[in-house]
C-alpha cells in the first residue's frame, strides 16, 4: 500500500546496485527512509498499521497457506537486519533464519546468524512460558524481580546521568552568556572582526555538542523512569500465556517486541552456544540470570531441542518463587 495515503513520504526505495554498476535495483524496507506524517494522512494510522501488518502476513504465505509468523521480528545482532526465512519447497515447510544482509552481500558484510526453526520456536515458547508461569504463580515475587532487573543495574548509570545532565546544563548557560558577553565586546570593539568569528565559533560548536548530549542523557533519564509504568502494562499480557502450547502470529505480535540472534560460538568442549535475547514489549530484555539464575545461552550442538533438565529446573526454580 501506497505510504503517502497516511502522509509518510518514501525515500530510498530503489538504489543504484553497485560503485560500476549504474542499474537501480529494489532496496530491502529496512533501508528505506520514511519521513513520517508529512501532510495530512488520508485513511487512518491505527488501520493502515492493522491494514499492512496483514497484508505483510499474507505475503509471506506457504504454498499450503500458512502465515510466518515470526515475519518482521527476527534480527540479526550484527548488523541490525531482519533475518530471512528459509522455505523448504519439496517439504513444504519452514527450516530456519539466517542473515538477509549475510544472503545477499555475502561474508564481506556480516555472518549467517543461522538458527533452527524448530529451535527458536521451542526456545520463544518455553521463553514465553516460563515468564508466564511466574507472573501469574509468584505474581509479587515476578514483579519484584522485573524490577530489580530492569531497575537496579540502571539506577547508578541512571544516577551518574543525572549528575552529568547537571554539568552539562550548567555549561550550555554559562556559554551563552560567554557568547552574549564576546558579541557585546565586538561590539564595543573591544575585540577584532575576526578574533570574534575564530572564538565564536568555538564556543558555539562546544555548545551544539553539549545539547546533542544533553538529548541523549534525558532519553537515558526518561526511559529508566518510566520502568514500573511498563511492567504493570506488561504483567496481564504475559500472565495469559501459561499454558500455551503452540506459538502463533498473535502471541508473538501481542507479546514480542523483536528476537536477537546472536552467531554460532565455539565451546571448549567442541560444541556450539547460540545466544538468543528476547525482547518484550514494554519491558525489553530481560537477561535469564536476573531471573532465575539461569543462563540464556543455550547448548546447541545440532538443532536439536532444549536441554530438558534446563527446562525442568527453570521450572522448579518457577514453583520455588510460588511458595
Ligand atoms: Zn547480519
Amino acid at each position: 500500500m501506497n505510504q503517502a495515503y497516511i502522509g509518510n513520504v518514501v525515500f530510498g526505495k530503489t538504489k543504484i546496485k553497485g560503485l560500476f554498476d549504474k542499474k537501480r535495483i529494489h532496496a530491502p524496507q529496512e533501508e528505506w527512509i520514511i519521513v513520517e506524517n508529512m501532510h495530512e494522512p488520508i485513511i487512518l494510522r491505527e488501520l493502515w498499521d492493522t491494514v499492512q501488518q496483514l497484508m505483510k502476513s499474507r505475503r509471506r504465505e506457504n504454498s499450503k497457506g500458512e502465515v510466518q509468523m515470526f515475519v518482521g521480528l527476527v534480527k540479526c545482532s550484527k548488523c541490525g537486519s531482519s533475518l530471512n526465512v528459509n522455505f523448504d519447497k519439496m517439504k513444504s515447510k519452514y527450516t530456519g533464519f539466517s542473515c538477509w544482509v549475510y544472503k545477499n552481500y555475502g561474508k564481506d558484510r556480516c555472518t549467517s546468524h543461522a538458527i533452527g526453526w524448530k529451535t527458536m520456536n521451542q526456545l520463544v515458547l518455553e521463553d514465553i512460558r516460563r515468564n508466564a508461569k511466574a507472573a501469574k504463580l509468584a505474581a509479587p515475587k515476578y514483579k519484584e524481580m522485573l524490577i530489580a532487573a530492569k531497575t537496579e543495574k540502571k539506577r547508578q548509570e541512571t544516577e551518574k546521568c543525572k549528575r552529568e545532565l547537571k554539568t552539562v546544563d550548567k555549561r550550555i548557560a554559562e556559554l551563552d552568556k560567554i557568547l552574549n558577553k564576546l558579541y557585546e565586546d565586538l561590539a564595543l570593539e573591544k575585540v577584532s572582526e575576526e578574533r570574534y568569528q575564530t572564538m565564536s565559533k568555538g564556543y558555539e560548536a562546544e555548545q551544539s555538542g553539549l545539547k546533542e548530549r544533553r538529548n541523549k542523557l534525558t532519553e537515558i533519564i526518561t526511559r529508566a523512569e518510566s520502568v514500573y509504568e511498563n511492567i504493570e502494562k506488561f504483567l496481564p499480557i504475559i500472565k495469559k500465556y501459561t499454558d500455551i502450547t503452540e506459538l502463533n502470529t498473535y502471541i508473538l505480535n501481542e507479546l514480542i517486541q523483536k528476537i536477537v540472534v546472536y552467531e554460532k560460538t565455539d565451546n571448549p568442549d567442541g560444541s556450539k552456544s547460540q545466544r538468543v535475547d528476547i525482547h518484550y514489549k514494554f519491558i525489553g530484555y530481560v537477561e535469564m540470570e536476573e531471573m532465575f539464575g539461569l543462563p540464556m545461552v543455550m547448548a546447541m550442538a545440532k538443532d536439536v531441542e532444549i536441554d530438558d533438565a534446563l527446562i525442568a529446573e527453570a521450572k522448579e526454580l518457577a514453583k520455588g518463587l510460588a511458595r
